[in-house]
């Protein structure tokens, strides 16, 4: 989707640190990381609210939880725990019009982050 910061971090238009990829997924560390583990998974299609997602997407919802959780092994930070956070629309204070996930860790979370 043309103007999506996300959408051009997919296609490779602007430079990110990508964590992991595949066909239907990218994650890459967050700009301004709220925590020492801070990561955003995001999936290739252009969703833009959790509201969005349809009964056709539930096969990358899930992949999104399958993925958080290969990143979280691999980067041995699933033994301490973490967090996963889905901001929607405008209460939510959603900036990125593109659904994303923030999976947050390295360490003890307060009440409340992001
Ligand atoms: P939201 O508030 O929409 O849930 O979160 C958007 C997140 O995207 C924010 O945590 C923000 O720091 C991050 N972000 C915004 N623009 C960029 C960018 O260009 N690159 C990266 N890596 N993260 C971004
Ligand atoms: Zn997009």
């Amino acid at each position: 989707m043309k103007d999506c910061i996300f959408c051009k971090i997919i296609n490779k238009e602007i430079p990110s640190e990508i964590v992991y990829e595949d066909e239907k997924v990218i994650a890459f560390n967050d700009i301004n990381p709220a925590a020492p583990i801070h990561i955003l998974v995001v999936p290739k299609k252009h969703i833009e609210t959790l509201i969005d997602i349809s009964d056709e997407d539930s096969s990358i919802i899930a992949h999104i939880y399958q993925t958080i959780n290969k990143i979280a092994i691999e980067r041995k930070f699933a033994n301490n725990g973490f967090r996963v956070i889905a901001n929607c629309g405008k209460d939510s204070g959603q900036e990125v019009m593109h659904i994303h996930f923030h999976v947050l860790g390295g360490k003890k979370l307060g009440d409340k982050i992001v």
